[in-house]
């Protein structure tokens, strides 16, 4: 897709605050650093729309954003930061659930792995909820750069597995560096939402 307008609609907390509108929803998540802000402004082909990273301390928020006036994307905070005390983890899950289990215009998830690393704990739980719920998941590994091409398969493998990924679920290799993997993404995502 052609991105030709893209801006943050709402930092929302409760669904009274989800934006009124309905339009095809994709919410991206993952663990913090993963490089989520980074996916997110190169497939919207933006410097820096989304912020890097919710750090401790900072509001944690879903983010809407509206990309062609057709089509949302919300940015989910990252999980997995060691330093969130317990209340805030609590507070994020309660956050999570009710969004992804009461939210009509849903499509699919885009959920964040690094390529590099096995699955977390939380990436496996994370995939888990998503399956429990039956909602359509998109994989991306990200950071492909980072390591050789040779070793692609491997990782991807070691990810799927992890995961127990579904059949009827996608799988990206991406890059923000590169580019690698824009133009696959797009086309999965707008096959959810067209
Ligand atoms: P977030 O916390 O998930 O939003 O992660 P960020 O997008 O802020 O990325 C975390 C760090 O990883 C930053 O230093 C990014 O520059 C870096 N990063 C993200 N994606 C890539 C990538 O595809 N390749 C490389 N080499 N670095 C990346």
């Amino acid at each position: 897709m052609k991105v030709t307008s893209s801006e943050i609609v709402i930092s929302a907390v409760k669904p009274d605050q989800y934006p009124a509108v309905d339009l095809p929803e994709i919410a991206l998540a993952g663990r913090s650093n993963v490089g989520k802000s980074s996916f997110i402004n190169k497939m919207l082909a933006r410097k820096s729309l989304a912020r890097t990273s919710s750090k401790p301390g900072k509001t944690q928020t879903l983010n809407f954003y509206i990309i062609n006036e057709i089509l949302h994307f919300v940015d989910v905070p990252g999980y997995g930061y060691a330093k969130v005390s317990k209340k805030e983890r609590e507070a994020w899950g309660k956050m999570i659930e009710t969004y992804i289990t009461t939210r009509e215009q849903l499509r699919a998830v885009v959920l964040l792995i690094d390529v590099r690393h096995p699955p977390s704990k939380d990436d496996v739980l994370m995939y888990g909820f998503l399956k429990h719920y039956e909602i359509p998941t998109i994989i991306v590994a990200t950071k492909a750069d980072k390591i050789p091409k040779s070793k692609w398969q491997k990782h991807v493998k070691i990810i799927k597995d992890s995961l127990n990924m579904e059949k009827s679920d996608s799988f990206v290799l991406f890059s923000s560096e590169t580019g690698q993997g824009k133009d696959e993404a797009w086309k999965i995502i707008e096959s959810y939402t067209s």
